[in-house]
């Protein structure tokens, strides 16, 4: 399977990857979320989990299960994490751990290195049995409230080492740290080259017409992804631009939060008949790949993003994106080269606006941002990094020995 990436992503990413997994061959990877369908992460397991099984590791994804309750605080230590004000108390943090309890005794955690992704898994160091223990922390903690993060802080001492999508995130932590940005894949249903008459007929059954340019934004419906900022800036653009705006989004089943959000922003769109919410099931994926291909700009105008795997893919698909500068988007795009940072509505208006008026600077953008995308943000580079540290941490006695 990673042949097929020959001629797409960088030849020594490939190398890599077939000579770390030659050392680390019929060993067990286990990587446990709390959500089979919505987001990044699961985007990304859902890849990468057969890719490693093609190159002989025994690779396996678990899922945690929790009751409405355990979702609900999750989300708020999310959001906690992202800055909001808001109280975890004594007992919400009990039930976040009673139902780790719970799931480590129904998840087999014997594997040889252990990914947990995100604070909604994270008590399960304590049931560990053996193997190596990453927390992989996908979301922006620049700056969390104190307690929340101290909180957390507790169980991440006890894993071998962090893994943060960006230095910013990165903390002073008593065990290692490592950056390792998240990835697209080319290859996969959502990336994949469709042909014109593909994008055509999708775009038909989702009822979007192509007769105007067309704005994106593909996110769940979260405050963070700031849809009705995105309106905002839509209604200045089409002042003096024609166009139409898609909202395009699903539901995750660890995110609660998602209809009240999805009802504000059906509200404020009013009955304005060129603004499409969309809403899609999680598997999707061809559909939004084509209303990637379908837009003329992509718009990702995040007030807080962990990474934003929505500004690669599209970047991918040679799109000129209006991203906020928040989390990992200004580690994708830089500015007037791959893309636009912006700051306000007023910002993502004004170069909506530039990137309307200008077809030449739209396909300048977008090529830079494809080959900017295949050098930094492909999944073989990110397999290839997780393989590293996985080396690193069965190899780091004895390095340190020798020093
Ligand atoms: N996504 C999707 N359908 C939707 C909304 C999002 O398939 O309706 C995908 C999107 O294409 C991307 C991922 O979910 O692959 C979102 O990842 P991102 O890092 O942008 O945001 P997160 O949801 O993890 O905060």
């Amino acid at each position: 399977m990673i042949q097929q990436y020959k001629g797409i992503a960088p030849k020594g990413d490939i190398l890599l990857i077939q000579k770390l997994c030659e050392k680390l061959r019929g060993r067990c990877i286990l990587n446990i979320n709390s959500t089979r369908k919505g987001g990044g992460v699961a985007e990304i397991l859902q890849r990468m989990t057969p890719l490693l099984k093609g190159l002989d590791i025994d690779a396996r994804w678990e899922v945690i299960e929790g009751d409405d309750r355990f979702f609900d605080i999750t989300k708020k230590i999310h959001n906690t994490l992202q800055g909001n004000m808001d109280m975890i108390t004594e007992d919400m943090w009990d039930h976040h751990h009673a139902v780790n309890e719970a799931n480590s005794r129904k998840i087999d955690l014997d594997a040889d290195f252990v990914l947990i992704h995100d604070p909604q898994p994270i008590p399960l160091i304590e049931y560990r049995k053996r193997g190596f223990y990453v927390w992989r922390c996908h979301i922006d903690v620049s700056n969390p409230l104190p307690d929340i993060w101290q909180r957390l802080e507790r169980y991440v001492r006890s894993y071998d080492c962090v893994i943060f999508s960006v230095s910013k995130f990165s903390k002073s932590l008593p065990v290692d740290e490592f950056i390792i940005p998240p990835a697209i894949d080319p290859l996969s249903d959502k990336n994949i080259e469709l042909t014109e008459e593909e994008v055509k007929r999708t775009m038909d059954k989702l009822n979007v017409p192509m007769d105007k340019p067309i704005l994106l934004q593909v996110s769940r419906f979260d405050v963070f992804k700031d849809p009705i900022g995105v309106i905002n800036a839509y209604r200045r653009v089409k002042k003096y631009n024609d166009c139409r705006l898609v909202l395009a989004g699903s539901l995750a089943t660890d995110d609660p939060e998602g209809t009240r959000v999805l009802n504000e922003v059906r509200d404020y769109a009013g009955n304005d008949p060129d603004i499409h919410i969309l809403l899609l099931p999680p598997s999707a994926a061809r559909e939004i790949n084509a209303l990637q291909r379908a837009a003329t700009i992509v718009l990702q105008k995040s007030l807080k993003e962990g990474f934003g795997l929505t500004v690669s893919e599209a970047m991918w698909k040679e799109k000129p994106v209006v991203g906020g500068a928040v989390g990992g988007i200004p580690y994708q795009i830089t500015h007037g080269v791959t893309g636009f940072l912006v700051y306000s509505v007023d910002g993502a208006a004004f170069r909506i606006r530039q990137l309307l008026n200008n077809p030449g600077m739209r396909k300048r953008i977008g090529q830079k941002a494809k080959e900017y995308v295949r050098r930094n943000f492909l999944i073989t580079r990110q397999i290839r990094d997780y393989l590293s540290v996985w080396y690193f941490l069965e190899n780091k006695g004895q390095k340190a020995i020798e020093l």
